[in-house]
């Protein structure tokens, strides 16, 4: 079976038209913000759109998408406000992926601003309480992340401990980010098995949903959180076959988050494919 591979996907000109580019670049699965990434504004939900899109999906064998949530989201900030907000905003999306049913939500856990770990861990769980509800079709996932400045989900530990306080246990995941695992200190390079099965003990394999496959610009450790093209960063072209034919891995979404546009996905997409022996 071919794998599922795509690349994160400007929303501005619509979801069935995200679809067609897809399309075109040879992706099978890919990643979208359901809003201004940058803003909190939602657009006016238009509900035929996603019901285009929802049907191309079916036609073209698609695999899950990963919707991604606004960058300015912080669960665990200082700030009641801005922690309600994110509630606000998160809700807002969920709401909207009831209209494409069966895929992802994937958000940074947050920063916490020097209140701890164990605060912050618990203000995302009060927040992921608030906004998931049990019947809803779409499973949020909480990001690895580089363990930049206060950003909780560098460690595994960290996952485990906000895992452990949400309610809606069936509909809560994590995805991971290749860039960002190497740049908080993972070894994924050189003992890939062994960071997966710490990733199995500490959190559990079966709550892995997708991968960003990202190249580092920085070394391991490095905390810094700087995307590479696939094959022009610290981690190298072979590692990505090894980790997309890995048998626990191969048939999970794998999504290019590198500085690239479109037509650069695109050459990206097929040379991961020509490497992995598909055409
Ligand atoms: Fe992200
Ligand atoms: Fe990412
Ligand atoms: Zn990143």
């Amino acid at each position: 079976m071919n794998h599922y591979i795509g690349a994160h996907l400007s929303s501005a000109t619509g979801f069935y038209q995200m679809g067609q580019t897809a399309l075109k670049i040879g992706a099978n699965t890919f990643q979208f913000f359901c809003r201004n990434p940058r803003g909190s504004k939602a657009k006016p939900l238009n509900p035929a759109d996603l019901e285009r899109l929802r049907q191309l999906l079916v036609e073209h064998d698609f695999g899950p998408l990963v919707a991604h949530a606004p960058y300015i989201m912080n669960a665990c900030s200082k700030d009641e406000g801005i922690r309600g907000l994110a509630a606000e905003m998160m809700a807002g999306d969920l709401a909207l992926m009831e209209h494409l049913p069966g895929n992802y939500y994937n958000f940074h856990p947050g920063s916490h601003v020097g209140q701890g770990v164990e605060t912050g861990c618990a203000q995302i769980a009060a927040m992921l309480n608030a906004v998931i509800r049990p019947e809803q079709k779409t499973v949020v996932l909480l990001e690895t992340m580089a363990g930049k400045g206060t950003e909780i989900g560098g460690r595994f530990e960290e996952l485990r401990a906000i895992i452990d306080q949400v309610d809606c246990q069936d509909r809560i995941g994590v995805c991971m980010d290749t860039c960002h695992m190497s740049d908080a200190g993972y070894d994924l390079l050189g003992h890939l098995d062994d960071v997966l099965e710490e990733f199995d003990r500490v959190v559990g394999l079966e709550r892995l949903h997708a991968i960003h496959i990202n190249d580092s610009q920085n070394p391991m450790g490095a905390r810094k959180d700087r995307h590479a093209r696939i094959g022009e960063g610290t981690l190298g072209e072979p590692f990505f076959v090894t980790l997309m034919n890995h048998p626990r891995l191969s048939a999970l979404p794998f999504v290019l988050e590198t500085p690239n546009d479109d037509a650069g996905h695109g050459q990206e997409i097929a040379r991961l494919r020509a490497l992995c022996g598909e055409n």
